[in-house]
């Protein structure tokens, strides 16, 4: 089947190899007609389905993004996969797919395997975005896995960043990076959006475009490639209300569902009221519940089979730490069960770290209808005594009292009563300073609040089209043996080919498919 569905794909140019003609280059693939017309329809529809049924805010940005912005992000440090090496040729791999391979090859083709094994190999499997570079080690060397050409010894897994790196402008001085995502476009520009929408939250924003990827090993097609496109949402929320005014729209929708009790304890998916998984809490919140369903929609409407989808929960390791709640929407296809949605609860992460890499506050404000009465924490630095004490380094002492968290404040004020004075770590010094009690006033005032100030919570649903469409070719694909009575449709077809192919079938399925009103 896969075969099939492959060649059709590039002998009816849906997708070429990019550079072909110079022997291309691997994880790079261009569009043909037939694949341009697919992937137009796929993000008209996406277009229909939720930025304007949705009153989304779309914006366009740049591809290239200054290093200042993806290091805010987190993504300069961190955005890594982990990578083996062949320790003779050097040749690179991405350590989980290995160990993926291995047991999965012994689980399906490995008739010997004890009953312990297998389910060994099955836990392995179950758990394997969750390991740590550690543990994959370990694993690496408990099984003897080998490098796969050259049956080498592998060196241990080390991370890799998966970012393009390029200089903007002529001086070779200003670093940046092709974007991983779009996502940042969109956190970087919230405040105009915020005025924009009239101050007024929940809103969202979305953004199609490319993203980059230097991926270690691309492999299986469209699957995993090094420049894709991606579409993103990113919807602001009070991260006090995560209520959702049209959650009983989706409320009632029965799917697969896969949360992680049940991938730790080795079950399979199971069909759950999308309403049930909110009440029971399986699912964070009403806002991530809403567009689970909205995304549950999208697919299935697109053509997706509804029994090969299905919403997988991340497993604790595998989420971003500052992250309340992540689910994947993935759709088995020849390749297994393959991530084409991440829809992920980021709490108030991404707007607090551009805030404090730029200064500028990217917040929200709730307007009371009467003034409230709240304690406030007061912390007010002896400007004098700081400075006497530190001469030079008093600003950057200054900052790092005023912005102690109130249990970090609170537990300075009980060791300045109690000792007279307190070590105090200044990271912007790289090293602990002696604040005694004169140096620093700190109390907890009632004040009169017209207003709450707070970061928005985002919850971002994350599309993979290539994915989608590769899913979406499987998942409509068919050949039909042979054709007694040829219709002028089919009679074209063969003058066109020679033989009745399935590409000019399934392209037509697909235009059938993808212009009928939705
Ligand atoms: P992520 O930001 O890693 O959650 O990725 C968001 C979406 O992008 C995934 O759900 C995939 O559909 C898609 N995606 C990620 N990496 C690749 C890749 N290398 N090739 C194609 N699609 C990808």
């Amino acid at each position: 089947m896969r075969q099939a569905v492959v060649n059709t794909l590039e002998r009816k140019l849906f997708y070429i190899p990019s550079f072909k003609i110079y022997r291309g280059v691997a994880g790079l693939y261009d569009y043909g007609p037939p694949g341009c017309a697919v992937k137009a329809n796929v993000l008209s529809f996406w277009r229909q389905h939720f930025v304007l049924e949705e009153n989304m805010l779309e914006v366009d940005c740049p591809c290239v993004t200054p290093e200042i912005v993806l290091k805010a992000s987190g993504h300069v440090e961190k955005f890594t996969d982990l990578m083996v090496k062949d320790e003779k040729t050097g040749t690179c791999y991405r350590a989980d797919h290995l160990l993926k391979d291995y047991c999965k090859e012994k689980v399906e083709k490995d008739l010997t395997l004890s009953p312990e094994k297998a389910a060994e190999f099955k836990h392995v499997l179950a758990v394997l975005d969750d390991l740590s570079a550690e543990e994959l080690g370990a694993k690496i060397k408990e099984y003897g896995i080998v490098a796969p050409d050259t049956k080498n010894p592998l060196s241990d897994p080390y991370p890799f960043n998966l970012m393009f790196q390029t200089s903007i402008g002529p001086t070779g001085l200003s670093v940046g990076y092709m974007r991983p995502e779009t996502a940042q476009g969109i956190f970087v520009n919230f405040k105009d959006l915020y005025y924009y929408n009239g101050q007024k939250l929940p809103f969202a924003a979305a953004q199609i475009g490319q993203a980059f990827r230097n991926e270690i090993s691309p492999r299986q097609g469209l699957l995993r490639v090094r420049e894709f496109t991606l579409a993103e949402i990113e919807h602001f929320v009070d991260p006090e209300d995560k209520s959702h005014p049209k959650f009983a729209h989706v409320a009632g929708l029965e799917f697969l569902m896969f949360p992680r009790e049940l991938q730790l304890s080795g079950e399979s998916a199971k069909l759950v009221k999308l309403g049930e998984a909110v009440s029971k809490g399986i699912v964070n919140n009403e806002t991530l519940g809403y567009f689970i369903g909205r995304v549950y929609l999208f697919l299935t409407r697109l053509g997706i089979d509804k029994t090969r989808l299905r919403f997988r929960q991340h497993l604790p390791n595998e989420m971003a730490h500052y992250a309340a709640d992540c689910w994947d929407a993935e759709i088995e296809c020849s390749y297994g069960w393959i991530e084409c949605v991440g829809i992920a609860d980021r709490s108030a992460y991404d707007l607090r770290a551009h805030s404090e890499k730029s200064g500028v506050p990217l917040v929200a404000h709730e307007k009371f209808s009467k003034p409230r009465e709240v304690e406030k924490l007061v912390i007010v630095p002896s400007k004098k005594d700081l400075g006497l004490a530190f001469k030079g380094n008093q600003k950057m002492v200054v900052e790092a009292l005023e912005s102690m968290s109130e249990k970090e404040a609170m537990d300075m004020r009980a060791a300045l009563e109690s000792k007279g004075e307190t070590n105090f770590q200044v990271c912007t010094l790289g090293k602990e300073v002696v604040i005694t009690k004169k140096m620093v006033s700190i109390s907890m005032e009632k004040k009169m609040e017209h207003q709450r100030v707070f970061t928005p919570s985002v919850i971002e649903p994350s599309f993979g089209i290539g994915r989608i469409i590769y899913c979406l070719v499987e998942h409509s694909f068919y050949t039909r043996p042979s054709l007694s009575i040829p219709s002028t449709h089919d009679l074209a077809n063969r003058k066109m080919n020679n033989s009745m192919s399935s590409g000019s079938l399934l392209l037509l399925l697909l235009s059938n498919a993808l212009c009928s009103p939705w």
